[in-house]
């Protein structure tokens, strides 16, 4: 019979919550307790049955549990994850892993001493949209790619809590970048070679909330990463160009189209237009004579069970992790890599 992995979960705010409610998707892992610091948030934790601590120290004394998940605020991550594989638990961290690539150090050569599995929780490798794009760049559906932006979009502002400061670990390159960083570098088996940022402080002065953000591939291809949260007016989630041809999804269901060039037709169309005060050939848009559109192909996406799926076999041995944290460490070197251009002002050369 197969082993079953109890689970205690530290933070139990919006994400701890979210962890214990979709663990019913799990087959061998199975939540049974919860750390929080805010009664309320014991208390929304016992209604569901769950037992609860108020300190770290606490739940790291049961010994029913076997796995920890770490969702407080992100300065907590690296300290708690520590203890945790000290007391013999195995952890996910929400990510960031942690804050800076020293605390990651830390946190891996304790995983060694300790021998546990560590691994943060990059569930965003499993959003629909990008699983879609990195199989058109994949499967070379318009070519070899060149340049993709990828952004997420809002208007709503950073939340006035923990995210505002510093001191926690926030700021939106350690919130949304972490996710987009880390779906670039899983897109393309090549090392970054340069970082260039410019960070947003539309309404917070101490942490960034926004940036756009360039990271040069060694294999040639630019990767433009915007992250607003002071915007009306969305720009597509993706727009991948390749020597093929172009793809874009609009948003999160996941609209959107390829067009291709056709081979020996690429000037069947090239008449120039009256556009604006001036006339233009090379800016002309292009119709069915000389291109061809496609549907996005089709991606499974409920796959992120395989997150913990993975997890578990990897405490067996059975597989490696689908999230390293060596993998972690990239993302963490390139996001302090863009604070650094973003201090001084200039593209970082970088080998990550
Ligand atoms: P939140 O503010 O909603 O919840 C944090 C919880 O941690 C609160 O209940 C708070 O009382 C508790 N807490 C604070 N200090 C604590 C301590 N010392 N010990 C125990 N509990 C403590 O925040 P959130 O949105 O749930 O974010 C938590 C983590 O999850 C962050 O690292 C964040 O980056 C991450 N997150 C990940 C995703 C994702 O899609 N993977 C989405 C949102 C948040």
């Amino acid at each position: 019979m197969k082993k079953t992995y109890n689970l205690g979960i530290v933070g139990y705010g919006g994400m701890g919550k979210w962890h214990h409610l979709n663990m019913d998707r799990i087959d061998r892992v199975n939540p049974v307790a919860v750390c929080d610091i805010a009664k309320s948030a014991r208390d929304r934790a016992e209604s569901y049955g769950l037992k609860t601590y108020d300190n770290i120290n606490k739940i790291l004394k049961d010994d029913s549990i076997d796995i920890i998940v770490i969702a407080t605020p992100n300065h907590f991550h690296c300290p708690y994850a520590i203890k945790a594989m000290q007391a013999g638990k195995h952890v996910i961290t929400e990510k960031p892993i942690t804050t800076s690539s020293a605390n990651l150090q830390k946190m891996i050569d304790a995983s060694v001493l300790y021998d546990r599995k560590l691994s943060v929780h990059q569930n965003r490798r499993w959003d629909k949209d990008y699983l879609t794009i990195k199989k058109i760049v994949d499967d070379k559906m318009i070519g070899d790619v060149f340049t993709v932006s990828s952004r997420v979009m809002g208007s709503r502002g950073i939340p006035g809590d923990w995210r505002a400061k510093k001191a926690f670990g926030g700021g939106m390159m350690l919130d949304w970048g972490v996710h987009l960083i880390d779906q670039a570098l899983h897109m393309f088996n090549s090392p970054v070679r340069e970082v260039y940022v410019r960070m947003q402080h539309v309404h917070y002065s101490e942490v960034d909330d926004g940036f756009s953000l360039v990271l040069t591939f060694e294999n040639g291809v630019v990767y433009t990463i915007d992250v607003f949260t002071s915007c009306y007016i969305n720009l597509p989630r993706w727009h991948v160009c390749g020597y093929e041809g172009t793809a874009v999804i609009n948003d999160w269901s996941c609209d959107g189209k390829i067009v291709n060039i056709q081979k020996g037709k690429e000037n069947e169309d090239a008449t120039p237009i009256e556009a604006g005060a001036g006339l233009t050939k090379t800016m002309a848009p292009r119709t069915d004579k000389s291109t061809v559109e496609h549907s996005l192909p089709h991606i499974e996406c409920d796959e992120w069970v395989e997150y913990y799926g993975n997890y578990v076999n990897a405490i067996e041995g059975k597989e490696e992790l689908l999230v390293q944290p060596s993998e972690a460490m990239r993302v963490m070197r390139v996001m302090e890599a863009a604070f650094k251009s973003e201090k001084q002002n200039r593209s970082i050369n970088v080998n990550i």
